[in-house]
C-alpha cells in the first residue's frame, strides 16, 4: 500500500507520516520528521527569517507556480525550494494539485527532466484525484442529520439540558436507527464535540472486538490499542506491538473498518507490504484489494 498511496492510508508506523503521495522511488526513507514539523520548518524559515539573521540562514526562494506539458497535456505545479529536501519529491493532494519539493540548487532543467520522467504517475493519480467528487459541503450538524455508521446512517436527535462539558448518547441501532444525543447547548460545536468523543468511544469497542475476533485466527499478540485521529493513516502497528486506529473508520461499512483491523493485525507478524504480508491478509480477508480499493476511492467522504 505504498506507491501512488493517497493520503489517506493504512500504513506501517515507521513509515512516512507526510501528507503526500509519490511514487516508491521517490519516497524517502522513514521519515525522521512528520509533515506538520517541516511545513512549520520551511515558513519559518522563508517566512520568518529577519533579515539581521540572513547571513545564517539561507532564504529560500518563494513557492512558485510553473507548468509543463507532459503527455500532451499542460500541468500546473507548486514549486517549492526545500532546506531539508534531499532529493526531488512530488505531492499530490485532491484540494491543491500538484506540488514539487526540491532541493536547493536545482535546474529547472533537471526537474522537469524529472518530471517527464514521472509523466504517467503524475497524469494518472493527477486524473484519479479529480474523478473523486470535491469534498461535498457537508450539511450542518443538527437534529435530524444522517451520520455514517458501519454501513447505516443513524438520524441524529438532540435535546438539551446535559451539564456543560458533559452529554449522554443512547444509540438505538437498526431498525430505528438513531443517535440520541442529549448536549448542554443546541449549537453546532457541542453536538459535533459529543459525536467526536461517542463515536472514538464507540470505535474503541468496535474494533477492540474486530481484533479479538479475527487475531482469534492468527493467534499474534499484541499490546495497547488506542483509537486517534490521523490526518494521514487509517491505521497503524509500531515496532512494540502497539495498534492505533482512526476513528473516522466507524463511517466506513464494516467490512472497510475490517479490512483494516486484518491488515495491522498482520504487521504483528510481517512489517514490510511483501507478498507474505499479503498472503497472510488474504488468508481471512480473500478480497482485500477491493476493500483497500473502496478506502482510496471513498476515504476523504469519511467525515461529517
Ligand atoms: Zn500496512
Amino acid at each position: 500500500m505504498r506507491s501512488g498511496m493517497h493520503t489517506l492510508s493504512v500504513d506501517w508506523e515507521n513509515s512516512s507520516k507526510r501528507e503526500a503521495i509519490m511514487p516508491s522511488k521517490e519516497r524517502p526513507r522513514p521519515a525522521k520528521t512528520s509533515a506538520k514539523t517541516s511545513a512549520k520548518t520551511s515558513a519559518k524559515t522563508s517566512a520568518k527569517t529577519p533579515p539581521t539573521r540572513s547571513h545564517t540562514r539561507p532564504i529560500l526562494p518563494p513557492p512558485e507556480t510553473r507548468s509543463i506539458i507532459l503527455e500532451g497535456t499542460s500541468v500546473s505545479y507548486q514549486l517549492r525550494v526545500s532546506a531539508r529536501a534531499r532529493r526531488i519529491r512530488f505531492v499530490i493532494r485532491p484540494t491543491s494539485g500538484l506540488e514539487v519539493v526540491t532541493p536547493r540548487g536545482i535546474s529547472r532543467a533537471h526537474i522537469e527532466e524529472s518530471l517527464r520522467a514521472r509523466a504517467r504517475w503524475i497524469l494518472t493519480t493527477s486524473a484519479r484525484m479529480a474523478q473523486q467528487a470535491p469534498p461535498a459541503i457537508l450539511p450542518p450538524l443538527a437534529a435530524g442529520a444522517l451520520l455514517p455508521y458501519l454501513g447505516e446512517r443513524l438520524r441524529l436527535v438532540v435535546h438539551t439540558g446535559a451539564p456543560d462539558g458533559h452529554f449522554r448518547a443512547t444509540l438505538a441501532p437498526a431498525p430505528e436507527n438513531t443517535l440520541t444525543l442529549t448536549v448542554h447547548a443546541d449549537d453546532e460545536t457541542h453536538i459535533r464535540t459529543a459525536l467526536e468523543v461517542w463515536y472514538r468511544r464507540q470505535a474503541h469497542a468496535v474494533i477492540a472486538g474486530r481484533l479479538t475476533h479475527w487475531n482469534s485466527q492468527y493467534g499474534f499478540t499484541y499490546q495497547r490499542v488506542a483509537i486517534k485521529e490521523q490526518k494521514t493513516r487509517w491505521g497503524s502497528c509500531s515496532h512494540k506491538g502497539n495498534l492505533n486506529f482512526n476513528w473516522r473508520l466507524l463511517l466506513a461499512p464494516l467490512p472497510i473498518l475490517e479490512y483494516v483491523v486484518i491488515h495491522e493485525l498482520c504487521h504483528l507478524k510481517e512489517q514490510s507490504h511483501a507478498p507474505r504480508f499479503w498472503a497472510l491478509v488474504a488468508q481471512t480477508c480473500p478480497d482485500y484489494r477491493e476493500r483497500r480499493r473502496w478506502l482510496r476511492v471513498h476515504g476523504h467522504e469519511l467525515r461529517f
